[in-house]
């Protein structure tokens, strides 16, 4: 239904609605207060304090006009237990019309205190002299430029949901059965969407909206489970080839640390069981993933079986290849690199090889989920930087085999709540040591004004063997002269001294050159690598220990610390600057994380700075934002929904099958989250 079918709204208005996103009566219907003033309950100024939303009922002892390069209207209100300035900048004319001294008033605001207790452009409700303070709870919606421009305020609102709510037929999309909302003991939907336009306290506005976070909530716990009973028993248990593991061990360079020894057994035994394995191995930047995944891939390929391993860029499907294969290749086992960039050619025969069972373990990008590429026996799939795949394109690539386990990967720390539904399908196994002798990578913040400082710095550390990796928001040129490209830097430190040698790299350039600057970079032939985002997974040059980041505020915190994890991977002290002046607003948000090391820490901050849906390291993964649910304060939702969704997959309130298909219709179409992927 669209708005012009509401009684009383002029074309002006009509318009400045639909500018502001609401089109038809459901956009209404979701547009949800921001907050709501409980009248309900009168304040004392002698007991309010600076920053309170308060409603007082006083006179006006004094008023007056105030000229000015803005001119003012001002009032003083007196409650009988103290004085507040009222301060009107907006349509002064009009409220000197209005407010005269000896006038009885109700103000509504927020205090504020400038030269004594103010509220500027509280709301005005003109009171009688004997008349009672009739108080109700009233709800604020958020008003936008285009709606002001028309005359649109809280009133109109407040006198538009009554006729909304009183219309014919009204209906919310995409409502759940009215048995499920039922059995959770829920009103339905537009029930609670009429409470919060429309409470009659506070208490059932706040009802309404826990009812909503539940109701939100469900579908995405109700897929989860669907996820995790989806896995299938193999029938029979797998033998594994315990003495491949031994033997990789024993040639590593290093010894495995208790937690990664820990990982493998635990990822081996999954592997062995007869039920379909899917775990999430977690693991700070640098806490050495790959080789535990190396191993379990080991394992299963000695016993003649396929694996993938899969990454979400060519530079780093290309490393894991180039430092794992001769791991494999020492074990007699046969290994492809599969790439987006590969010719025709090569993409046939190496599917040929797979689908032949010539080859045991692909490496490879979003190629691999090709319809052309088919495997003979593939029964472990390995996602790195899982965050960066959606679950639908995990699917994809899991059909290709017959029920194959699955190990996914994250650096990104996820706090238990969040895990527990975004992951809830996967049993979770963490690393949480870093190898030995590693340091925590010193932060700092720099000023701008102390670049130079910071480059002779920089320089002096390069001459002595270390490696620089400064990363830039930008490739190309700010024209809004913010922050600096790709190129430009580049040309700025070449400039600066020709005692080190700089490349650049970024997203856009030809992958062949790119690869080229980062094996140089990687060999010392040149020190200096200048780059984009392009390196925030998982390369690995063990050499840089320094780390430059120009205009960090742009970044979230989860990603700072994701490019952080370049460095410090040696047992060299390692630097990271974050170049931000003293004045920025981002200061304290960045000396925060300067000042920790701790990836669970950080990303709780980041969860906290913006939400959940930014915490996966992409700013297009928002799909995770809910209208209603918040991961932070709601946390301990979660676990009630889980045992709710539980229950309707058990059918314990004894459905009909008519009645589970209209749930099971419902939840499909529900938001799917990050479901599809970022990309
Ligand atoms: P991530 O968990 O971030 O993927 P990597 O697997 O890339 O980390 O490992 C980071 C670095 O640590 C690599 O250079 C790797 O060879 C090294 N490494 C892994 N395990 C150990 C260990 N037990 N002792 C020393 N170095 C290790
Ligand atoms: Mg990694």
């Amino acid at each position: 239904m669209d708005l012009s079918t509401l009684p009383g709204l002029g074309p002006k208005r009509l318009k400045a609605l639909n500018a502001s996103g609401l089109r038809s009566v459901s956009d209404l219907l979701y547009n949800i207060p921001r907050t709501w003033l409980d009248r309900t309950r009168l304040n004392k100024l002698s007991e309010s304090h600076v920053g309170e939303n308060v409603i007082l009922i006083g006179k006006i002892t004094r008023a007056g006009f105030i000229p000015g390069r803005t001119s003012r209207y001002m009032a003083v209100l007196d409650d009988g237990t103290g004085q507040v300035s009222l301060v009107f900048f907006r349509g002064a004319r009009h409220w000197a019309k209005t407010i005269s001294v000896g006038t009885r008033w109700c103000v509504i605001g927020k205090l504020g205190n400038y030269r004594g207790l103010q509220l500027v452009h509280p709301e005005m409700q003109r009171m009688g002299d004997d008349e009672d303070f009739s108080g109700g709870i009233e709800p604020v919606y958020t008003i936008t430029e285009e709606e002001h421009s028309a005359k649109i305020e809280q009133k109109f609102f407040r006198t538009l949901y009554p006729k909304v709510f009183a219309m014919p037929n009204l209906s919310v999309p995409d409502a759940p059965p009215a048995e499920l909302t039922e059995f959770m003991g829920l009103k339905p939907v537009l029930q609670n969407l009429k409470s919060l336009h429309m409470p009659k306290t506070f208490a059932e506005a706040m009802q309404a909206k826990l009812q909503l976070k539940k109701l939100e909530l469900l579908p995405f716990c109700l897929r989860m489970n669907v996820r995790r009973r989806s896995l299938a028993f193999r029938g029979q248990a797998r033998t594994l080839n315990d003495s491949a593991i031994a033997d990789a061990k024993a040639s590593l360079p290093f010894t495995l640390t208790a937690g990664q020894s820990k990982a493998v057994d635990q990822i081996c035994e999954g592997l062995r069981g007869k039920k379909q394995f899917h775990a999430l191995l977690q693991g700070d930047v640098g806490s050495g993933k790959t080789v535990v995944a190396m191993l379990a891939m080991l394992a299963v390929a000695k016993g003649g079986e396929q694996c993938a391993l899969m990454a979400p860029t060519d530079i780093l499907a290309r490393q894991h290849y180039k430092s794992l294969k001769p791991f494999f290749d020492k074990a007699g086992i046969r290994t492809a690199l599969l790439l987006g960039a590969c010719s025709a050619t090569e993409k046939k025969t190496i599917s040929g090889e797979l689908q032949m069972g010539m080859t045991q373990v692909v490496i490879g990008t979003h190629a691999l989920f090709s319809k052309d590429v088919l495997f003979q026996n593939l029964t472990f799939v390995v996602i790195d930087e899982q965050h960066r795949f959606g679950v639908n394109q995990r699917e994809a690539l899991l059909k290709k085999g017959h029920f194959p386990d699955l190990l996914v990967m994250s650096a990104t720390p996820i706090p238990r709540s969040l895990a527990m539904t975004l992951y809830g399908d996967l049993t979770p196994i963490v690393l949480n040591e870093k190898p030995a002798g590693r340091k925590p990578v010193k932060t700092r913040l720099v000023d701008p004004t102390k670049r130079d400082d910071m480059k002779k710095f920089l320089l002096k550390e390069v001459k002595t063997g270390n490696r620089l990796y400064w990363v830039v928001s930008r490739v190309e040129i700010d024209d809004e002269g913010g922050a600096k490209s790709v190129d430009e830097v580049a040309e700025e430190l070449s400039s600066f001294t020709s005692e080190w040698k700089v490349g650049a790299i970024h997203g856009q350039m030809d992958e062949e050159e790119r690869d080229r600057i980062l094996n140089e970079f990687a060999s010392g032939k040149i020190q200096v690598l200048v780059a984009t985002t392009v390196i925030e997974v998982g390369v690995n040059v063990p050499e840089a220990n320094l780390m430059v980041i120009d205009a960090p505020e742009r970044f979230g915190l989860a990603q700072l610390h994701q490019l952080r994890g370049r460095v410090g991977r040696g047992n060299q002290d390692a630097w990271c600057f974050l170049i931000v002046p003293q004045t920025s607003p981002a200061h304290e948000r960045l000396s925060r994380f300067a000042s920790t090391d701790n990836g669970f820490e950080i990303a709780e901050m980041d969860m906290q700075d913006r939400g959940a849906g930014n915490l996966e390291g992409s700013e297009q993964s928002g799909a995770w934002v809910f209208r209603w649910f918040d991961w932070i304060q709601d946390k301990e939702l979660i676990q009630r929904i889980l045992d709710t969704a539980e229950e309707i997959l058990d059918n314990k309130p004894g459905f009909s099958p008519e009645v589970q298909e209209k749930i099971q219709k419902w939840y499909a179409l529900m938001p799917q989250g990050n479901a599809d992927g970022v990309h």
